[in-house]
């Protein structure tokens, strides 16, 4: 049996690079493996990233976060889900909640329960189903309980924080379980005769041997692009924005829990409220608007003025064709990027690190590990994309150059499946393993305008009185229970 990898040297100390030193360190804690970071303050992170999506409980609990800590030390505040405004029109507004319609038990049948009753005339709103948008709304939070009986096992979070406080708060944890960081620019890369990369060396001449290399150098993606050429696939034909500005404002008295995507002319807004700030952004093709005039857009939508300089960040949607060559993993934005829309680039960095522990390679490596790595890879961010261009190509509303190229687009044939499925029956049909669940996918298909023409006849067992009966007293009780929940402003931050 070949020996096991002595040496993981992660390259790149932004959020990719500190969440995996945090979780290897935990994974290889007493193992002996020696977990190296090379950094560059000079080159600095990207810096922005400030909403997850609640996988982000699984990757917190893997690395042994303490939430309270977490939360004070990243200035963070919950969040229950996304709210677009303006993808249906100016004035319209739909809400992605986390968690799941309806009661408990009720998820899998509650598109075709709403469907029949809207069918028969019934004009209620989804939101009414929803007790995450409720408390939402209402400006309320509670944490979902493990009780399948209980209405607050529907509710779902994740956070909001501060990118470059989390990559502080990971530098410190990884840091106190036996994680080296080096300072330095790399300036030059050692190969193995086959190929593999043998050591970085810095621009003052240190040397940092390694046997396994993460590339987490972001969008260059220093070592699986520039040294092992892995190739880039560019989504910019279906996902035309390529840059955004990010500028924070003040902070809220009242906090808003949730995150707000509002539509613009060339693009859409970010608005995410933390504890000691407002992060503001404008994600905005360069085809269809200039970064001056975005810039213009931005600061003139911003409910306050700018506390610091917008800063512009460009970028090509895709994906790397690879994520692992060689004895290279790439991980975070050297891997690929999709626009922050649904907020799933930390989800992809943490299921980079869960599908590398599970394929962890021994020191020769392994071509059947890093093609199923690549493989899984590549279906995780292409569903994701898909779910993406979703909101893309089914505004209306809207006549800006940029909209009306979305709407007229050819999509993916994956995802004009799904929308055709749901128009004309009703079914959302997903893989086990997906992302997004049926809740999110009723959300954006309804609130994007598309409505089922039919839904599952199973549903016939029971009568159309009964089944508006049991919606009313869903309603009643999502209502009531919500009405409950305590409000943001009666927690402490740190709660
Ligand atoms: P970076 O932050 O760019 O870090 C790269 C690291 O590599 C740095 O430490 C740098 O110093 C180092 N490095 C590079 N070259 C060298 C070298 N030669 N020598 C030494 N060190 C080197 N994600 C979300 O989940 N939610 C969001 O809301 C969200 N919003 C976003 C908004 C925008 C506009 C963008 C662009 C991204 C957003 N993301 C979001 C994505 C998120 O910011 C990134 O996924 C995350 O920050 C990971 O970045 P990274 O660590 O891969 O790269």
């Amino acid at each position: 049996m070949a020996e096991p990898v002595r040496r993981v040297v992660i390259l790149g100390g932004g959020t990719a690079g500190w969440m995996t030193a945090a979780a290897l360190s935990k994974a290889l804690a007493r193992s002996g493996t020696e977990i190296t970071l090379v950094e560059s303050e000079e080159i600095g992170t990207v810096g922005v990233g400030e909403a997850t999506i609640p996988t982000i409980h699984w990757f917190n609990s893997l690395i042994g976060l303490d939430e309270a800590q977490f939360m004070a030390d990243t200035g963070a505040t919950h969040k229950l889900g996304i709210e677009f405004r303006g993808w249906q029109g100016d004035e319209s507004a739909y809400f992605h909640p986390f968690g799941t319609y309806g009661a408990p038990g009720d998820a899998a049948m509650m598109a075709h329960r709403l469907t029949r009753a809207r069918l028969g005339g019934d004009a209620t709103s989804i939101e009414d189903y929803s007790l995450t948008t409720q408390a939402a709304r209402a400006r309320r939070f509670a944490k979902p309980v493990n009780d399948p009986r209980s209405l607050l096992s529907t509710l779902g979070y994740a956070f909001h924080f501060d990118a470059a406080l989390y990559a502080r708060h990971l530098r410190g944890l990884s840091e106190s379980r036996g994680v080296i960081r080096i300072e330095g620019r790399v300036a030059r890369v050692e190969r193995q005769e086959n190929g593999d990369i043998r050591a970085l060396v810095t621009e003052t001449g240190q040397t940092v041997p390694g046997d396994l290399f993460i590339d987490c150098s972001g969008f260059r993606g220093l070592l699986i692009e520039q040294e092992m050429a892995a190739g880039y696939e560019d989504w910019s034909h279906w996902l035309p924005c390529d840059a955004a500005w990010a500028a924070p404002s003040a902070p809220e008295i009242e906090r808003t829990p949730y995150t707000q995507a509002i539509a613009q002319e060339a693009g859409w807004r970010w608005r995410i409220p933390l504890q000691h700030r407002v992060g503001n952004g404008y994600v905005f093709a360069t085809r269809f608007q200039s970064p001056d005039a975005a810039c213009d857009t931005l600061v003139k939508a911003m409910d306050a003025a700018p506390t610091a300089e917008p800063r512009l960040i460009r970028f090509t949607p895709g994906r790397r064709r690879k994520s692992w060559v060689g004895n290279v993993v790439a991980i975070g934005l050297a891997s690929g990027f999709i626009e922050p829309l649904e907020s799933t680039s930390i989800h992809l960095i943490q299921s980079g690190i869960g599908k590398l522990l599970s394929l962890f390679p021994r020191r020769t490596g392994s071509a059947l590990l890093a093609e199923q790595y690549n493989r899984i890879a590549a279906r995780e961010i292409e569903e994701v994309r898909d779910f993406v261009i979703l909101h893309y190509h089914l505004t209306r509303g809207r006549s800006e150059p940029l909209w009306r190229q979305c709407q007229a687009m050819p999509i993916p044939e994956t995802l004009a499946y799904r929308i055709d499925q749901f128009r004309h029956s009703g079914r959302i049909m997903l893989s086990p393993d997906e992302l997004f669940r049926d809740a999110s996918w009723l959300a954006v298909l309804t609130g994007q305008g598309v409505r089922a023409e039919d839904y599952n006849p199973l549903l016939d067992t029971m009568s159309d009185a009964d089944n508006a009966a049991q919606l009313a007293s869903v309603r009643r009780a999502i209502r009531d229970t919500a009405a409950k929940l305590p409000a943001i402003g009666a927690l402490r931050p740190t709660t």
